[in-house]
């Protein structure tokens, strides 16, 4: 049986990809601060969902961490990455501290994270580690700055990764979310009329993505199907990364 770790798997799109994962028997372990939110999550999906409480902004705990899990439920074949923290405000309202918090959770953590689990994933001769990142490293959005830093970061480290990795049969790739209508992403849409016009005129597929889009393009880079498929960044997006 395939086993997965999807950080942040208790709301939004980390859930949509837990969802999916689960649907095609892909037992999968999910990593949230809020064990309430991932018990809820394994109320709604079964068996095959396994809620363990961590902080992954806690650098220091990340390999008892992996090594606990992986002791507990044996081999980790996929790793997804998609905890992460926002932050909108104005370039020079960010204080030093904000901009190492969100870079702490959105980079060093995954990085952390990874290395942990690629030195597992070397035992088991291969594996596949999945990033998410998002269209705010393709082009500057306003007031996001530690954020677009955050995910510029996670796209450069997905392909040095997956070069380095790559002779141990350990993929690493990485989807770029476009507008995803998760309730946190489209309540600030609607609240902002303006924004939303904005976004659909650049959206040539006319529809905001769900978060199960996302579960689909993962579910995809963590199978066998992409198994000739290392250090892409695929957006996601409705075609918003090449149109206006
Ligand atoms: P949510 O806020 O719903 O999900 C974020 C998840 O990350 C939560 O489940 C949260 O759980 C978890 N998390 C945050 N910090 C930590 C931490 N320190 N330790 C462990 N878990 C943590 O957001 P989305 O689903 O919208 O976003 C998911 C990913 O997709 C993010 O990386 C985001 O940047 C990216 N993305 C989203 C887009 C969108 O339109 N929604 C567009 C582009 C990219 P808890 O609070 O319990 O810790």
């Amino acid at each position: 049986m395939t086993t997965a770790i999807v950080t942040g798997g208790g709301s939004g799109i980390g859930l949509a990809i837990t969802e999916k994962f689960v649907q095609h028997n892909i037992r999968t372990i999910i990593i949230g601060r809020d064990l309430s939110k991932l018990q809820a999550a394994q109320e709604k999906l079964g068996a095959l969902c396994i809620p363990v409480a961590a902080d992954l902004s806690d650098l220091g705990a990340i390999p008892a961490l992996v090594n606990k899990i992986t002791a507990q439920y044996g081999p980790v074949q996929v790793l997804v990455n998609n905890a992460g923290i926002n932050l909108k405000k104005l370039f020079t309202d960010v204080t030093d501290d904000d901009f190492q918090r969100i870079l702490t959770t959105n980079v060093t953590a995954v990085f952390a994270l990874s290395r942990e689990m690629v030195k597992h994933m070397r035992t088991l001769g291969g594996g596949a580690i999945i990033n998410i990142s998002s269209m705010a490293a393709q082009y500057g959005i306003p007031k996001v700055i530690a954020y677009t830093a955050s995910k510029s970061a996670i796209e450069g480290m997905t392909k040095a990764m997956a070069v380095e990795l790559s002779p141990e049969g350990i993929r690493v790739n990485c989807i770029a979310p476009g507008f995803i209508a998760t309730d946190m992403s489209a309540k600030a849409l609607n609240d902002d009329p303006e924004r939303k016009q904005k976004v659909m005129s650049r959206t040539p597929m006319g529809v905001l993505g769900t978060p199960a889009d996302i579960g689909d393009a993962a579910l995809f880079l963590a199978g066998n199907g992409a198994k000739y498929i290392t250090g892409v960044v695929l957006p996601v997006d409705g075609g918003n990364s090449v149109g206006f």
